[in-house]
C-alpha cells in the first residue's frame, strides 16, 4: 500500500490522480490534499477518499469546507502556504504528487523533496524557476523524482537500464497546440476560446495557451535539461500533431526509442505513483492498423517565439528562466482576461526577460525574489500595452 500527497488535487492532473487511487483501493491511499479554491471539488474528494488532511488557500474556503465537513472526524483542514507545506511533508505520505500550476507550486514542491521521499512531478514551472536548487535538493535528502510530463515520462520510461553517455539527444514531441493550422498574421486577434480548444489533449488553462504558443515545449525543455542532466545542444523538438510518440530518445549508435500511446494523463500518472510497477489498463492501447499515419514536422519560429526564448533562458542561466516564466504566467492570465493579444504573450516575455539581470538563483528567497520581480514587472508592462 503506498500513501500518496496530492498538491493540487482539484486541477486536471490532480482530478486524474484521484480517479487512479479511487480506481486502485488496494494499492493507494490518499493522506493528504491540497488545492485552491475548488471547496465542491475538494469536499467530494474528502467523502471518496478520507484524507487525513487538506489544506485550501485562503480562511473563507476554509471555512466553508470546516462548516462542510463538520461531520468527519479526524480530518485537519488548513491553508495557505502553511497548509500547502503540511501536505507536502505528510509524516505518512510515500508519494507527493506536485501538480498545482505555476510557480506558486514551488516552495512545497521543494519541501516534498527535503523529506527524501518520491515526487510525482507534474508543476514543471517549479523546475524551470529553480531547477539547480531543486536537484541539488533531492540529491542532498536522496529524494527521487519520477516525472508525470508525458514527454519526460517517455524519455524516463526509454532511458530505463541506459546511461547518459549512450544519449546522443532526446526529442521531445508537441502536438503544435489549438492553434497550429492558424494562419499566422491572423494570430494577434484569436480569441482565448478558440486558442483554449486543444485537439487532442483536456488540460488546465494555463498548460492549453502554453500548448497554443509552444511556450510549454520551451519550459519542457528546460524541465528536460534538470530531470536528464543535458545541455540544451541535446535537446529538439519537433512537431507532432498526433500526439501519440511521446518523446525519443536517440542513442550513441544511430537508433531511436520511442514511448507511444493514445494520449491520456492516466498512463504517465499511474506510471509515477505505481512505479516501480505497472498498473493494468491506465489507457486503452493503439490500434495500430487503425490509427494513420504519424507526422513530424520542424517547429515553425516565426509562429512559435516563445521556444526560442526558452533556449534564450538556458543560455542566460541563473534566475533568467525564473523571470521568463513568472512573465509568461501574468502573460497567459492577462491573455485569458482578454487585456493582451496573443500574440503578445511572447512579447512580454521577451520584454521582462530583456530587462532582467540574472543571479545566480542556488537559494529559494533568490528565485523567489527573481519570480516577484518579473511578475511585477510584466504587470507594469501589460498595464502600458493595454492604455
Ligand atoms: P489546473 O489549472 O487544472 O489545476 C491546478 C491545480 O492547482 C488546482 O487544483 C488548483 O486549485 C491548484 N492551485 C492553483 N494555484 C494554487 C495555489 N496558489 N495554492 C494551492 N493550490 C493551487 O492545472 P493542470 O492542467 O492540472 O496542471 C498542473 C500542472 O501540471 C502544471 O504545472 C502543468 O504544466 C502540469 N501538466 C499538466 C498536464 C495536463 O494534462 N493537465 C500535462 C502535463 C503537465
Ligand atoms: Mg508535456
Amino acid at each position: 500500500m503506498k500513501n500518496i500527497s496530492i498538491l493540487g488535487s482539484t486541477g486536471s492532473i490532480g482530478t486524474q490522480a484521484v480517479e487512479i487511487i479511487r480506481d486502485h483501493p488496494d494499492r493507494f491511499r490518499a493522506v493528504a490534499l491540497a488545492a485552491g479554491r475548488n471547496i465542491d471539488r475538494l469536499e467530494e474528494q474528502i467523502r471518496l477518499l478520507s484524507p487525513r488532511l487538506v489544506a485550501v488557500s485562503d480562511e473563507q474556503a476554509a471555512r466553508q469546507l470546516r462548516h462542510r465537513c463538520s461531520g468527519i472526524a479526524g480530518l485537519d483542514i488548513l491553508t495557505g502556504e502553511e497548509g500547502l507545506q503540511a501536505v507536502a511533508i505528510h509524516p505518512e505520505a510515500d508519494v507527493v504528487l506536485s501538480a498545482i500550476v505555476g510557480a506558486a507550486g514551488l516552495g512545497a514542491t521543494l519541501s516534498a523533496l527535503q523529506t527524501g521521499k518520491v515526487l510525482g512531478l507534474a508543476n514543471k514551472e517549479s523546475l524551470v524557476a529553480a531547477g539547480a536548487l531543486m536537484m541539488k535538493t533531492a540529491r542532498q535528502h536522496g529524494a527521487t523524482i519520477l516525472p508525470v510530463d508525458s514527454e519526460h515520462s517517455a524519455i524516463y520510461q526509454c532511458m530505463q537500464g541506459r546511461n547518459a553517455e549512450e544519449v546522443r539527444r532526446i526529442i521531445l514531441t508537441a502536438s503544435g497546440g489549438a492553434l497550429r493550422g492558424f494562419p499566422i498574421e491572423d494570430l494577434a486577434e484569436v480569441s482565448p476560446d478558440i486558442a483554449l480548444n486543444h485537439p487532442n489533449w483536456s488540460m488546465g488553462p494555463k498548460i492549453t495557451i502554453d500548448s497554443a504558443t509552444l511556450m510549454n515545449k520551451g519550459l519542457e525543455v528546460i524541465e528536460a535539461k534538470w530531470l536528464f542532466d543535458l545541455p540544451p545542444s541535446k535537446i529538439s523538438v519537433v512537431i507532432h500533431p498526433q500526439s501519440i510518440v511521446h518523446s525519443l530518445v536517440e542513442f550513441t549508435d544511430g537508433t531511436l526509442l520511442a514511448q507511444l500511446s493514445r494520449p491520456d494523463m492516466k498512463a504517465p500518472i499511474g506510471f509515477a505513483l505505481a512505479h516501480p510497477v505497472r498498473l493494468e489498463n491506465m489507457v486503452e492501447p493503439l490500434d495500430l492498423l487503425g490509427m494513420g499515419a504519424l507526422v513530424f514536422e520542424r517547429p515553425s519560429r516565426r509562429r512559435y517565439p516563445c521556444l526560442d526564448l526558452a533556449f534564450e533562458a538556458i543560455k542566460g542561466g541563473g534566475t533568467l528562466p525564473a523571470a521568463m516564466n513568472a512573465a509568461n504566467e501574468v502573460a497567459v492570465d492577462a491573455y485569458l482576461k482578454r487585456q493582451i493579444s496573443f500574440i503578445q504573450i511572447a512579447e512580454v516575455s521577451r520584454e521582462i526577460m530583456n530587462r532582467h539581470t540574472p543571479r545566480p538563483g542556488d537559494t529559494l528567497a533568490e528565485v523567489l525574489d527573481a519570480l516577484a520581480e518579473a511578475g511585477r514587472s510584466a504587470q507594469e508592462y501589460i498595464g502600458k500595452l493595454s492604455d
